[in-house]
C-alpha cells in the first residue's frame, strides 16, 4: 500500500528491515545502545561490529546514561545495504497514561529530523515499541502513521518513508491505520 503526501511517498510493506536499501533504516533500540533482541538484534547481527563500535562511542561522548526515550542517534549501516542506521528508543507500554503516545511520536519525529539533517532522503521504519515494549499495535500504528504524515507535510526533503512490518498481520494493521487516516 502506498500514499503520496506532497513530494513524499509513504509505503507499507511486510518484510525484513535489515534487507532494505533505503538511505537509512531505523532501529527500535533500547537506551543502552548495546544491542538486544528483536529488530535490534537482527540489525547488529547482519550489520556487523562497526555499528556497535559507533554505539559505544555515542554512549561515551553524547549519552553516558543511555539514550533517552524519544531521542535518536545515527551510526554507519556497516554491512547493511542501508548507509545509516538511526537508533531510537520507543516507550515501554504501561497502560497508556504514562505519556506513551507522545513518546512514541517523538521517536518517529526525532528519527525523521535526524535523517533530514543528514541529507538522507529515504528511510525505513519498523513498528517501534510493538515487540518487547508491548505497545498495542493498533494504537501504535495510528500514532506512527499520523506522526510520519504530519512531519512530511511540514518538512520537505524526505522522498520515501517505508514501514517494514515483520508479519502480514502487522502489515494489515498498518494498512488499516493509513486507510483511516487518509479518509
Ligand atoms: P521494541 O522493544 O521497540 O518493542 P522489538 O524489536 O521487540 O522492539 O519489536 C518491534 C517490532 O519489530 C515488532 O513488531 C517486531 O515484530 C519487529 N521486528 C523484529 N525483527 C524485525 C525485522 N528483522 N524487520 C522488521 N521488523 C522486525
Amino acid at each position: 500500500m502506498e500514499a503520496k503526501i506532497g513530494t513524499t511517498r509513504v509505503i507499507l510493506i511486510s518484510g525484513d528491515i535489515t534487507e532494505q536499501e533505503t538511505d537509512a533504516i531505523v532501529n527500535a533500540a533500547n537506551p543502552g545502545l548495546m544491542g538486544g533482541g528483536g529488530v535490534d538484534g537482527a540489525i547488529h547481527s547482519k550489520g556487523g561490529p562497526d555499528i556497535l563500535k559507533e554505539c559505544r562511542i555515542i554512549r561515551q561522548t553524547l549519552w553516558p546514561d543511555g539514550l533517552p526515550t524519544g531521542e535518536a542517534v545515527a551510526t554507519t549501516g556497516g554491512r547493511l545495504k542501508a548507509k545509516k542506521v538511526i537508533h531510537t528508543v520507543g516507550p515501554i507500554w504501561s497502560g497508556g497514561n504514562k505519556g506513551e503516545p507522545d513518546l512514541l511520536a517523538q521517536a518517529y519525529r526525532s528519527s525523521l529530523t535526524l535523517a533530514l539533517r543528514m541529507g538522507l532522503r529515504t528511510i525505513s521504519f519498523p513498528s517501534i515499541s510493538t515487540g518487547a515494549y508491548a505497545y498495542p499495535i493498533e494504537k501504535a500504528s495510528r500514532v506512527a502513521i499520523k506522526t510520519v504524515i504530519g512531519f512530511t507535510e511540514r518538512n520537505a526533503g524526505i522522498e520515501e518513508v517505508r514501514f517494514v512490518l515483520h508479519s502480514y498481520n502487522d502489515l494489515q494493521v498498518y494498512e488499516k491505520a493509513l486507510a483511516e487516516y487518509m479518509i
